[in-house]
């Protein structure tokens, strides 16, 4: 499989490599979109499989836009390298393509409202989660002009954060997700998000009389470089925790520590309003990240509101930024896209052979 089969520039280029891989490996496809303003933004969902089977798999690329260059290219692998074919008759798998369109069409990790989709997923009908320690660092982390001057002022805020409360509450409180602060970083939103409603009736229309049901949520910024870092929810000793265990070893499921600090409290993951679409319905899976640039993406978070709301200096500065954004999330290195293509085969593969003998209990 060579990663440029795999891989592409632009997202419309990205979406008809999805689909005509998928068409022909022989899914029924479908498309949704709930953007007023362009029909070109959609998600596409393929589906491989017996209608009717009582396992499916449901993997997702986009959920923060542009990381979806990398989550598609290894759908495609996987349709692409013989994957459809080794489904036996009661297990399914959806494929979610670009569930955040907006943002991987115009390379940002949000959605057109600066949400952080992977953080909107909370009910919204009940008070929104607080997160003190990002209020008393908002207004510093942010400056509006990008400059030297500017990020060391940022450093300072956070080194002094840190020194008081610690590098794990620092990472915890920038990372789990905030409601404040609409033009903040990992921000939440006010309400669901219009992937999130989709994603809603995805699971209505194809996952619907499955009595099993696994996941995978492809991501890019955690982990070694090139390597695969898991973000697996289930609580510990609890049997979908062995189950993941099962399909992709204790080694990957176990003590993870993203950036070597502890696991955020993160709020609203996508998989959280999947397992709750899906009612009593056991899901089992993880959020799969390929490391890119460790530590240092936490920057290239910030970079990214700035090219949204404070984008100024030449054309060309601004393209150099985006580029940087962009290498960041997917490194153009073809070593990079070739080692998360094979490895993405891999535990796509692990995930089905996992859900198709995950005995009953
Ligand atoms: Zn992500």
């Amino acid at each position: 499989m060579e990663f440029h089969d795999c891989y592409a520039l632009t997202y419309p280029s990205a979406r008809e490599k999805f689909r005509a891989a998928a068409q022909a490996a022989g899914a029924a496809l479908y498309t949704y979109s709930g953007n007023a303003n362009s029909d070109k933004l959609a998600t596409d969902v393929a589906y491989f499989g017996n209608m009717n089977a009582q396992r499916r798999l449901v993997a997702v690329s986009g959920t923060h836009g542009l990381e979806g260059f990398c989550g598609s290219a290894v759908q495609i692998a996987w349709m692409k390298s013989g994957g459809p074919a080794l489904l036996d008759d009661n297990t399914a798998v959806v494929m979610i393509h670009a569930i955040n369109p907006w943002g991987f069409a115009n390379l940002s990790r949000t959605t057109e409202n600066n949400v952080d989709l992977n953080r909107n997923f909370i009910d919204f009908s009940k008070p929104l989660p607080a997160n003190p320690g990002y209020h008393q660092l908002h207004a510093r982390l942010l400056p509006a002009e990008w400059s030297t001057e500017g990020m060391r002022n940022a450093q300072a805020a956070m080194d002094e954060y840190e020194s008081t409360h610690g590098r794990d509450a620092l990472f915890d409180c920038l990372a789990r997700g905030q409601y404040d602060y609409a033009d903040g970083l990992n921000y939440g939103g006010a309400q669901r998000e219009w992937p999130n409603l989709i994603l809603e009736q995805i699971v209505e229309e194809h996952l619907a009389g499955a009595c099993k049901v696994g996941f995978i949520d492809w991501h890019t910024g955690i982990g070694e470089y090139g390597e695969p870092f898991f973000l697996c929810f289930h609580d510990s000793e609890s049997p979908l925790r062995q189950q993941a265990v099962r399909w992709w070893g204790a080694e990957r499921i176990e003590g993870a520590q993203p950036h070597g600090r502890a696991r955020p409290n993160y709020q609203g993951l996508l998989c959280f309003g999947l397992q709750q679409f899906l009612g009593d319905t056991p899901l089992c899976g993880a959020v799969i990240e390929f490391g890119t640039r460790g530590w240092h993406m936490r920057r290239i978070l910030r970079l990214d509101l700035w090219l949204k709301f404070h984008a100024s200096g030449s054309q060309e500065r601004i393209d150099m930024h985006r580029a940087d954004l962009l290498d960041a999330f997917c490194p153009v290195d073809e070593i990079w896209r070739g080692s998360t293509i094979r490895y993405g085969q891999q535990f796509m593969n692990e995930a089905v052979a996992g859900l198709a003998s995950w005995e009953d209990a």
